[in-house]
């Protein structure tokens, strides 16, 4: 029935801004979606109803009686975020007000035969632990490669060994729950619409620093994905033609001076010039192959401790990483930068390196853009993913096609 579409879209959109402005009262929303002030009051008390909406503080105003504000019931529903890395499964479980309600940790092998029978075994076993109040709205995928549609869901992720992996599809037949699957520095810029800057911003830059090097581009409030998913893989930006050999098997990419390997590999390099000779006992390389990002924040202490070859080594990664920043914001003129990522630990021995390259590279008129670095930690990656899916009922844009439907349907209680 038409007329039920309508008033479902309309509600979405009350949803919608309510989750991105924040509280406000039942004239401004009218206001701001130019509806009748009668309608807004029956959508709203609907809402009211089904549990989505509460009636908050009064607020003052001039003249007038104080008017009531209207927010999001954070308990109104919740979702379940998962990153898939090239050893291990992170899960977490996010109310729609972004508050961590639990998470695991599960090991995980992407390059074995039954890799996504394992991956659908792991997430079923969580979902299962969770069911009850507030509702599962869905599950969301973070993967560090590209994806083809949000709602579709497959593959290829060379750091995983994964080509045209139908991911999206043998998760929904599994779990019979809506799965959104995305390239996980995307789903972090939809965690930092939702939650974050992209609350005051429509156009930043989210740049991720750790094993690899990744950026999303967000302009005009939605996150570009390119034609086939793929866009913002900064990591394979060019630097060097003479540079060491990267991942994806082209030379001298940014990630192959910057990335946990990269890294650790000038770190070799310095320390065996420095002492004229390899280290003593166990090959370090072996170590590092094993755990980069320990190696990684191991070098981070000997820089923190006062070592001077290590400090270089983070001072010169950052000098390279600021020139491609200044290149990067110098074609795209977002309003401003957020760094995440397991990296961020070490900004301060990185950013020595970067302030300096950056400011200098930068166009004329853009060179006190704001770089701002956020707190991290081991569940941030798959808070990142779980906001695919707790952002989707206030995306006019529809990112998630069908899937997107049935989030909201399973929000609004409605049959699916
Ligand atoms: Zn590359």
């Amino acid at each position: 029935m038409a007329g039920t579409d309508r008033g479902d879209l309309t509600r979405t959109a009350i949803l919608a801004l309510l989750g991105t402005v924040g509280p406000l009262s039942r004239s401004e929303i009218a206001r701001e979606l130019d509806l009748s002030p009668a309608t807004v009051t029956q959508l709203t008390k609907e809402l009211i109803g089904h549990g989505m909406l509460e009636e908050l503080d009064l607020k003052p105003s001039r003249g007038g009686r104080p008017a009531q504000r209207l927010g999001l019931v954070g308990s109104a529903g919740r979702a379940l975020g998962v990153k898939v890395t090239a050893d291990h499964l992170v899960l977490v479980d996010v109310r729609l007000d972004g508050e961590v309600l639990g998470s695991w940790e599960r090991p995980h092998d992407p390059a074995a035969p039954d890799a996504l029978e394992h991956l659908a075994d792991a997430v079923e076993s969580v979902v299962r632990e969770i069911s009850g109040v507030p509702p599962l709205l869905g599950v969301g995928v973070g993967v560090p490669g590209s994806v083809d549609d949000q709602a579709v869901g497959t593959v290829n992720a060379p750091t995983l060994g994964w080509q045209a992996m139908p991911v999206g599809e043998r998760l929904r037949r599994r779990l019979n729950l809506p799965v959104l699957v995305e390239n996980d520095v995307n789903a972090l810029a939809a965690a930092e619409r939702l939650y974050g800057r992209g609350r005051t911003h429509s156009d930043f830059l989210v740049l991720t620093i750790g094993r690899g090097v990744g950026a999303a581009i967000v302009a005009d409030g939605r996150v570009y994905r390119g034609a086939r998913g793929g866009a913002g893989e900064f990591g394979h930006l060019p630097v060097d033609p003479e540079g060491p050999t990267c991942g994806c098997g082209a030379r001298g990419c940014l990630e192959a001076f910057v990335g946990s390997a990269g890294l650790l590999a000038t770190a070799r390099a310095r320390h065996a010039q420095a002492q004229g000779g390899g280290r003593p006992g166990a090959d370090p390389a072996q170590a590092d192959a094993r755990d980069p990002l320990g190696a990684v924040a191991a070098l981070g202490r000997a820089a923190a401790g006062g070592d001077v070859v290590a400090r270089e080594v983070f001072a010169e990664a950052g000098a390279i990483l600021g020139r491609a920043t200044a290149g990067l914001i110098n074609v795209v003129d977002p309003e401003v930068v957020v760094v995440l990522g397991e990296g961020t630990a070490d900004w301060p021995l990185w950013r020595t390196g970067f302030e300096p390259a950056l400011r200098a590279q930068l166009y004329p008129g853009r060179r006190d853009i704001s770089v701002e670095v956020e707190s991290w930690d081991d569940t941030s990656w798959a808070q990142g993913a779980a906001a695919l899916v707790l952002a989707t009922p206030f995306d006019s844009a529809g990112a998630a096609g069908e899937q997107g439907r049935l989030v909201r349907a399973r929000l609004i209680g409605a049959p699916s």
